[in-house]
C-alpha cells in the first residue's frame, strides 16, 4: 500500500511540473489551443491520479496524515479525520491539530533526522485524539512517522500513521496483572511451607512426632491450594486460548448436572444443614455444551454460596428453564451477599471482597468467578449478578440452547 502511495504521490507531483514546465515555455510551432487542450487532460490525469491517491489512503483503517515540511497538514484520510472528529485539519499546524504534544513528538523528531520514528503514547481519555468521546479511560496509540521519497526538486513530505492499539494494551496489562497477581498468590502460600519446612529440619521438630504432624498438615494445606490454584489457572489459559475444540460439545442433562454436583458437596451442605432447592423447569430438559465446565460452573457458584455463608440456615437455589432460543440457569442465596461497590469487579481474576480477604482462614483462589465467567462466554452466553446482601444472591446465566 506504502508503495503505491509513494508511486501515486510521485506520478502527482511530476505531472504537476510538467504543467508548471508548459505554462512557461512558450512552443512556437504549437498553436495556443493545442497548448491549452493538452494542459486540460494532463489536469485531468492529475486529478485522476489525486482521486486514486485519496481513495487507497481513505480504504487505510489507520490514521494516515501527509504533512509539510512546514509541519501544516496537507492531507488527512478518512479514518483521521473520523478520529479528530469535528476538529479541522487541513492546513493547520500538527502542534495545533493534535491535542496533545506526545502524539507531535515523533513527527517532529522524524522531520529533524530524515529517519523513520515509531513511538507508543498512552494517553488518559482526555487528551487522547477523541477527546471527550473517548470512554475507555487510558487508551494507547503508536505513532508512525517516517519521510516520503522524494522526486529532485520537490519539497519533503512526511506521512503519519496513527494507530489506535488500545485493545491490544490492555490484554498486555491484564496479562501482566495476571503473572503479578498469580506470582503474589503463589508466593504466600510456598513461603509458609518454606517456614515449616526450615522448622522442622533446623530445629529438630522432626524429632517430636506430634508437632511434626501438625507442621506437616499445615504445609499439605497449602500445598493443596498451590495446586488448585494452579488448576485453576490452567483452566482459565485453556478458556481463553480461543481455540476452536477448547469445548467438548454435546448434549447433557442439566437435571442431572445439577445432581452431580449436590453429590460433591453433600457433606459440607450437611455439615452447613443448608437448605437446597433444585426448580428445573423440565427435568429432561437437553442442553448443548461441554459437561465438564458447566459441572465446574454449577459446582463454583453453589460452593462460594456455601463457603461465604458457612452458618446454619443457608437456603441455595438452583434452577434452569428455557426461554425461547435460550437457557436460563441461576443460583441463589440468601447469605452475607456482595457489596454492591464489589460487584463491578467480581469476575476479575483474583478478585476477592476485602473483609474475606483478612480472614485468616483460606477461602479459595479468587479465580471461581473467573472461570465461570469465561466458561459461559466460551458457550456464548453471558452471566450476571445482583445481590442484596441478607436478603437474595443470584447469578443469572443466560446461554444459547444450540451451540452455532
Ligand atoms: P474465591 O475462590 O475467593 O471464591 P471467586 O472468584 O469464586 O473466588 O469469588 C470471588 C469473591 O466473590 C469471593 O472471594 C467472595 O468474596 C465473593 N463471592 C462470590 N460468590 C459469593 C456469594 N454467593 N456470596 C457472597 N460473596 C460471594
Amino acid at each position: 500500500m506504502i508503495l503505491e502511495i509513494s508511486t501515486s504521490t510521485a506520478v502527482l507531483t511530476s505531472t504537476a511540473l510538467i504543467i508548471a514546465h508548459l505554462r512557461h515555455r512558450r512552443f512556437q510551432k504549437q498553436s495556443e489551443s493545442e497548448i491549452h487542450a493538452l494542459e486540460l487532460r494532463l489536469k485531468q490525469e492529475l486529478q485522476k491520479a489525486y482521486d486514486e491517491r485519496n481513495r487507497l489512503l481513505d480504504a487505510l483503517g489507520d490514521a494516515f496524515l501527509l504533512v509539510d515540511s512546514t509541519g501544516s497538514i496537507r492531507f488527512a484520510n478518512e479514518a483521521a479525520r473520523t478520529l479528530f472528529g469535528a476538529r479541522e485539519l487541513l492546513n493547520r499546524p500538527v502542534g495545533e491539530a493534535f491535542l496533545d504534544p506526545r502524539l507531535v513528538d515523533a513527527l517532529l523528531r522524524c522531520m529533524a533526522t530524515g529517519e523513520p520514528v515509531q513511538s507508543r503514547v498512552v494517553l488518559p481519555q482526555q487528551t487522547s485524539p477523541r477527546g471527550d468521546l473517548e470512554n475507555r479511560g487510558f487508551n494507547a496509540w503508536v505513532i508512525d512517522a517516517a519521510q516520503l521519497p522524494t522526486p529532485v526538486g520537490g519539497s519533503i513530505t512526511t506521512r503519519v500513521i496513527i494507530r489506535d492499539v488500545t485493545t491490544e494494551h490492555q490484554l498486555e496489562q491484564v496479562r501482566k496483572d495476571f503473572v503479578a497477581n498469580a506470582s503474589h498468590e503463589l508466593r504466600t502460600p510456598l513461603a509458609i511451607i518454606n517456614g515449616y519446612l526450615e522448622n522442622l529440619l533446623n530445629d529438630d521438630m522432626i524429632e517430636e512426632p506430634e508437632m511434626a504432624r501438625r507442621f506437616l498438615t499445615i504445609m499439605k494445606k497449602h500445598a493443596d491450594r498451590i495446586s488448585r490454584i494452579v488448576e485453576d489457572m490452567l483452566v482459565i489459559s485453556r478458556l481463553e486460548s480461543g481455540e476452536v475444540n477448547t469445548l467438548k460439545v454435546e448434549p447433557f442433562r442439566f437435571a442431572s448436572c445439577v445432581k452431580d454436583i449436590l453429590e460433591r458437596l453433600e457433606s459440607v451442605i450437611r455439615n452447613q444443614q443448608a437448605e437446597i432447592v433444585v426448580k428445573i423447569a423440565n427435568p429432561e430438559a437437553v442442553m448443548q455444551g461441554d459437561r465438564f465446565y458447566w459441572t465446574q460452573v454449577l459446582f463454583n457458584l453453589v460452593e462460594n454460596a456455601l463457603k461465604q455463608n458457612p452458618y446454619n440456615g443457608l437456603r441455595v437455589e438452583i434452577g434452569g428453564e428455557e426461554v425461547g432460543s435460550n437457557f436460563h440457569a441461576w443460583v441463589t442465596d440468601n447469605g452475607v451477599g456482595i457489596p454492591s461497590a464489589d460487584l463491578p469487579h467480581i469476575f476479575r481474576r483474583f478478585f476477592r471482597v476485602e473483609k474475606h480477604h483478612s480472614q485468616q482462614e483460606i477461602k479459595g483462589t479468587g479465580l471461581g468467578l473467573s472461570i465461570v465467567k469465561r466458561a459461559i462466554e466460551a458457550h456464548g452466553g453471558r452471566i450476571s449478578v445482583t445481590s442484596v446482601p441478607g436478603s437474595e444472591t443470584k447469578f443469572l446465566i443466560v446461554v444459547p440452547r444450540e451451540i452455532g
